[in-house]
């Protein structure tokens, strides 16, 4: 018979779950929930509900932002122990605006092996559907709750040239997307997506000035929504602006390779920093 010590550490599987729509459920994560020996869970009511729609029943630990450094130790006890344990969060990607970071980087630390079951997340589910630039962006969960706080990190992103992603709640999106027009400029690009996945999703885009005209009215103040906000415009220098001039008059007649590589040798400038600009202008 092996000892507690010789059995092999167990494996900690971070479970993505439908952040609206049931069938969003991976057929992977349906057979992890059910193969585990428990589930830490940010809302234990929640997950049985989901557990039970789908005919499981398991051993469920309440695991969230209140309790998550009292219950590591003990999870990371029964980890050690050769257990499999699932993590998962009210809705969607766990650690996403979502308890679990800390035990995640306690077990990798403990050399437990760590184990993710991707699933649906609202940051994903937005950007697919929100029309803007999506090659580069930053994900900025909730803004501080705080008028001044907010105005300090928007701020700081002023000129932030990726997308972003905001998450919101329905309390304070009006307050939140009139600081944006504030501080963005009303003319700056976005898009808010509502009730991704439900009966009544629904993405509105235009600029923050067209959005803030319609909440309440034709964008109903009800259920979850994400805030997708155009990045800032770039400013070229001179010698940036003259680049690409030179590089499109030369594309007329070359290929965009060798166009690249001419333009380069002219300006003086690095091939790759042509390169990296006639792709941001694309
Ligand atoms: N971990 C989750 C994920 O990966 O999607 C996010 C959890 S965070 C606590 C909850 C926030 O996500 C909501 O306030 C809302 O901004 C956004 N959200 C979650 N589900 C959504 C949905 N179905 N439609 C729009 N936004 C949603």
């Amino acid at each position: 018979m092996t000892s507690k010590q010789d059995r092999p550490a167990g494996t900690l599987h971070v479970v993505g779950t439908p952040i609206g729509n049931l069938g969003d459920l991976s057929l992977r994560a349906r057979e992890v929930l059910g193969a585990v020996d428990a589930i830490a869970a940010e809302d234990t009511r929640r997950t049985r509900r989901l557990l039970s729609s789908i005919g499981l029943k398991a051993s469920i630990i309440a695991f969230h932002d209140h309790n998550e450094a009292e219950r590591t130790p003990a999870l990371l006890e029964r980890l050690r122990d050769g257990e499999a344990i699932a993590l998962v969060s009210d809705a969607g990607t766990p650690l996403i605006s979502d308890p679990g970071w800390r035990l995640v980087r306690a077990a990798l630390a403990d050399g437990i092996e760590v184990l993710s079951v991707p699933g649906p997340s609202a940051v994903s589910a937005a950007l697919s559907v929100c029309g803007l630039p999506t090659d580069r962006f930053v994900f900025e969960g909730f803004l501080p709750r705080r008028r001044a706080q907010r105005a300090a990190r928007l701020e700081a992103l002023r000129n932030e040239t990726r997308t972003m992603v905001f998450f919101e709640s329905v309390h304070r999106l009006d307050a939140t997307l009139r600081q944006l027009a504030e501080q963005f400029g009303a003319q700056r690009e976005a898009a808010i997506a509502r009730e991704l996945t439900k009966l009544h999703e629904r993405v509105y885009t235009g600029s923050l000035a067209e959005i803030c005209a319609r909440l309440g009215g034709g964008i109903p103040l009800r259920g979850e929504f994400v805030v997708v906000v155009a990045g800032a415009h770039e400013v070229l220098r001179p010698e940036e602006s003259e680049a690409l001039r030179i590089f499109s008059v030369l594309c007329e007649d070359l290929p965009p390779d060798r166009a690249a590589t001419l333009c380069a040798r002219i300006t003086g400038l690095p091939r790759n920093v042509v390169y990296g600009l006639t792709r941001k202008k694309a």
